[in-house]
């Protein structure tokens, strides 16, 4: 099939072919193909008039938006790269990325407006609108290849400091060419299709989902952040087909007033991931929604996606398959490795490697993190333990980091969270490891209970006993008023762990 190699080549398709179809909708702004065509080049040379070149960095600041698509889309038409941050960082950590970034431009949305480093600052304002609509419409005269780096995407900082991730347009289009091939017709997109972008701009869950939408011709609901109300309403109102959350996104969703009567009946598959999902919160999820199912697994170093369980393993009879990450995507190779990067068979745990078109070249300005990721021949190590059985699907234990060695066992605390999870007074938990003198390591849960309920250390651990075994039971639990996430929904158990090994030394893997 003859496919775009470059997002500035998918959207002129999308625009010559459709040129009326609703490309963006934002508040009360309605933009189609054509328009949406138009503003991307009119970007791409106000860059270039602005003395960028192709390859420099174009930071943006701000809240989801159709001209923090249109940014993204210029910046690409002009071969640049965009650098998204997470808004809802600590501006210290902001202006840490900013400065790594070495972004010439920022971009910044009016909330945020405050001194910065960035030799050149423009506030997106109507004065973005009218400056955008002052520049030619000409084509740009630079040539990008699929090969040339589009986003400079920093980590979740789940683990560490934030890694800026170079990928390519390649790594963000090939994987749509694979599915269409191998006919993935419960994961691919089709133009006209509504989808929503609601989770935050910065991750690749955020930007990559506005990426996808374009490229495969979408109509793209943006959500300036996530609201779970106003995304139920939206998914009605737009008949939305497909969309991605991460799992603590659904689990706000499904605790809103207005779950009980949202009409979900639009939704043809709701794809989950970025983080461990607790298996009764997706039970309860598919119980209530009645949609079809994916999960996904990947990174911001893999363009998202290259794992996925497909609907059908959502379904009644195929329960043994449901704690699954999913199955290799076309063209994905998966394997799993020892610490010396052997591969180890079926049914062993080890850490998850991958090999696919969506494999990052590297880590911007860190050498030696990404000779650490990038283990030659075109293999990625992912820091998650995980198995592969005999069927390939693979089983995401958890981060290496967060597992917890107690005596000679191994515990993945995302295994022990989703035994909690389930208890009647329990509205989230996190797992974790301690020092304790006898066994090096001990479990413990911190956990936040409902409003109003009341539930005492024994009875969670009863509750945990009766589904895991012994050794992965929390030794002690702690109530707490709320855990610590980041953006993307993910714990914070390093931050949880803290305060326990002042004076301590815990392993590092
Ligand atoms: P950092 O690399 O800075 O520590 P991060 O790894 O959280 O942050 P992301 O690239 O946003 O940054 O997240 C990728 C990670 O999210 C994966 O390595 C994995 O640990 C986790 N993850 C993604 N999908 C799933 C899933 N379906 N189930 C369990 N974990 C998942
Ligand atoms: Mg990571």
């Amino acid at each position: 099939t003859d496919l775009p190699t470059t997002f500035g080549d998918a959207l002129a398709r999308h625009a010559a072919e459709r040129p009326q179809q609703v490309a963006l909708r934002f508040e009360d702004r309605v933009t189609d193909y054509a328009t949406f065509d138009r503003h991307a080049t009119q970007i791409a040379n106000g860059l270039l008039a602005m003395g960028l070149k192709k390859g420099d960095r174009v930071a943006y600041l701000g809240k989801n938006s159709d001209w923090a698509v249109e940014l993204a889309l210029g910046s690409a038409r002009a071969g640049m790269v965009l650098v998204p941050v997470i808004w809802r960082l600590a501006p210290a950590e902001v202006d840490a990325i900013l400065n790594d970034s070495a972004a010439g431009v920022l971009f910044v949305d009016p909330a945020f407006v405050r001194p910065f480093a960035a030799e050149q600052v423009i506030v997106m304002d109507d004065g973005f609108a009218r400056w955008r609509d002052a520049q030619s419409d000409a084509p740009p005269p630079v040539s990008v290849s699929d090969d040339d780096v589009v986003l400079q995407l920093y980590t979740s900082g789940t683990t560490g400091a934030p890694k800026g991730v170079m990928l390519s347009h390649g790594n963000g289009i090939r994987q749509r060419k694979n599915q269409i091939e191998a006919n993935i017709e419960w994961l691919l997109a089709n133009p006209g299709d509504t989808t929503i972008i609601a989770m935050p701009y910065g991750h690749i869950g955020g930007v990559g989902v506005a990426l996808g939408a374009v490229n495969s011709g979408q109509e793209l609901i943006i959500h300036a952040e996530y609201d779970a109300g106003a995304v139920m309403d939206a998914i009605a109102a737009h008949r939305v087909r497909r969309l991605f959350l991460v799992p603590a996104a659904i689990g706000l969703m499904l605790q809103h007033p207005k779950a009980a009567t949202a009409d979900f009946s639009s939704i043809e598959t709701l794809s989950y991931g970025a983080s461990p999902i607790p298996l009764p919160l997706l039970q309860q999820a598919v119980d209530r929604m009645g949609c079809g199912f994916v999960q996904v697994y990947g990174m911001t170093e893999t363009w998202g996606s290259i794992v996925a369980l497909p609907p059908e393993d959502h379904l009644p009879g195929r329960e043994h398959k449901m704690t699954a990450a999913g199955k290799a995507l076309p063209g994905v190779e998966l394997k799993i490795i020892d610490e010396d990067g052997n591969t180890l068979p079926p049914g062993q745990i080890g850490e998850v490697a991958i090999r696919s078109p969506n494999n990052t070249r590297g880590y911007w300005n860190k050498p030696e993190e990404t000779a650490k990721a990038l283990i030659g021949d075109g293999w990625l190590r992912t820091g998650d333990a995980g198995i592969l059985d005999e069927d390939g699907y693979l089983f995401i234990q958890d981060r290496i980091k967060d597992m917890i060695i107690t005596g000679a066992e191994n515990v993945y605390p995302a295994e022990v969270e989703s035994a909690i999870y389930g208890h009647p007074a329990v509205a989230d938990v996190a797992v974790i490891g301690v020092p304790d003198p006898k066994w090096g390591e001990a479990v413990k849960a911190m956990v936040v209970l409902k409003p109003d309920a009341t539930c005492d250390e024994a009875s969670i651990i009863t509750h945990a006993r009766e589904r895991i075994a012994g050794f992965k039971c929390p030794k002690s639990v702690e109530f707490i008023a709320e855990l610590p996430r980041n953006p993307s929904g993910k714990i914070l158990r390093r931050t949880l762990r803290e305060p326990f090994w002042a004076g301590h030394e815990r392993r590092v893997n």
